[in-house]
């Protein structure tokens, strides 16, 4: 089996699965109990903070969620709920998951200026990051800027839009969503006040995620219930999950960037090389690669490549083939969307993998194209 999949979700890593059976078995015990089954298990916690924080190479509060979806949906739903009079505009971008759109939408038929920055073209200046600050002003509630594009791989600094909006406005609240970044870039381009991740995508397994809140943070919380993590999110902490969270960070390979790098590069001239083969990622981080296969659609390249054991995505794994429409604001033509292939790799992905993807490919074209 070839999984291409990585941006979708990932193999949990066999530490990450010893972690969470080993906990499972051996320290089961409620973090909130005082016995010390209870502070064993706080323990479990206690770690994992650092080792998320380590990673960001930032200091504030982790709290544990269920993933991005909520941890995203905490923060743009709980921050307007604390800071009432900070202003109602929200500055965005026109490429963000769904777990950002959408509660971004439900605030807008609320009555905010939801302003979304649309990404340069890929000929055109890469001055992205400045049009995002401009848009924000002394009435910008929040700004809530992706650091990786799931679909396309573009990558935001995130680190030069915080400093410059603070500098503008203290008061305006930085938002992230680092799922696709998170283990996979260097963390210098990633700077929030509060940033969602998800375990699944390095490694980890699903239904466990983190926000990242850095020091003084204000908002009401999503769920309410036994106070768990200082009444900011209750319910009972899923320690074991938790336990493999930590694992994959500490797991996942330090030279990454290297690796994917290397990948990208054997892929890209390979493809370019393909007659119809046109490459839609720009600025992007090396493990995310769209491309589209003119005059083959998506779904049938995608079922081909499957009968070889190889696994690719249309797209947005979470769009479910539907035709995406944050192709299109990197400037895909609908026709090209149609024909778009999501390549993402991991660590697991070898040079040979990536020859039977080419090879694959190659071959649906020969078969398919009218
Ligand atoms: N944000 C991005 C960029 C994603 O790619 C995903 C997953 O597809 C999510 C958020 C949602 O993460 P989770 O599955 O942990 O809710």
């Amino acid at each position: 089996m070839i999984y291409l999949d990585n941006s979708a979700t990932t193999r949990p890593f066999d530490s990450v699965i010893k972690a969470v059976s080993d906990n499972m078995a051996g320290n089961f015990g409620n973090a909130s109990s005082l016995h010390h089954m209870g502070v064993s298990a706080e323990n479990v916690l206690k770690d994992a903070k650092t080792v998320i924080l380590d990673k960001l190479g930032l200091d504030g509060n982790i709290i544990f969620t269920s993933g991005a979806t909520e941890s995203s949906n905490t923060v743009i739903s709980g921050i307007p709920k604390a800071h009432k009079h900070s202003g109602n505009r929200i500055v965005t971008t026109s490429f963000e998951h769904p777990s950002v759109e959408n509660p971004l939408r439900k605030l807008e038929e609320a009555g905010f200026e939801i302003v979304r920055v649309k990404p340069p073209r890929r000929d055109e200046p890469q001055d992205f990051e400045q049009r995002v600050i401009d848009a924000a002003d002394e009435n910008t509630l929040m700004v809530s800027v992706m650091w990786v594009n799931n679909e396309t791989g573009f990558i935001t600094d995130t680190a030069k839009i915080y400093s410059a909006v603070k500098r503008k406005n203290p008061k305006t609240i930085v938002h992230c969503d680092a799922v696709q970044g998170f283990c996979k870039l260097p963390a210098k381009t990633l700077k929030a006040d509060l940033i969602s991740l998800s375990a699944h995508k390095i490694h980890g397994v699903k239904g466990i995620g983190a926000l990242y809140c850095a020091k003084g943070m204000r908002f009401e919380p999503l769920l309410y219930g036994g106070g768990q993590q200082g009444g900011i999110r209750s319910g009972t902490e899923p320690v074991d999950l938790i336990a493999g969270f930590a694992e994959a960070v500490r797991s996942y390979p330090k030279n990454a960037p290297e690796m994917y790098a290397e990948l990208n590069g054997r892929l890209v001239p390979r493809l370019s090389e393909l007659d119809g083969v046109v490459i839609n990622s720009y600025n992007n981080a090396k493990n995310i690669l769209n491309f589209s296969v003119r005059g083959v659609r998506s779904e049938i390249m995608l079922h081909f490549l499957e009968e070889r054991e190889i696994y690719v995505s249309s797209g947005s794994a979470c769009s479910k083939g539907k035709t995406s429409g944050v192709l299109a604001q990197f400037g895909v033509p609908d026709k090209d969307a149609d024909c778009a292939i999501r390549a993402s790799f991991s660590p697991f992905t070898s040079e040979s993998d990536i020859d039977a993807l080419v090879e694959g490919i190659a071959d649906g074209i020969k078969r398919f194209r009218r």
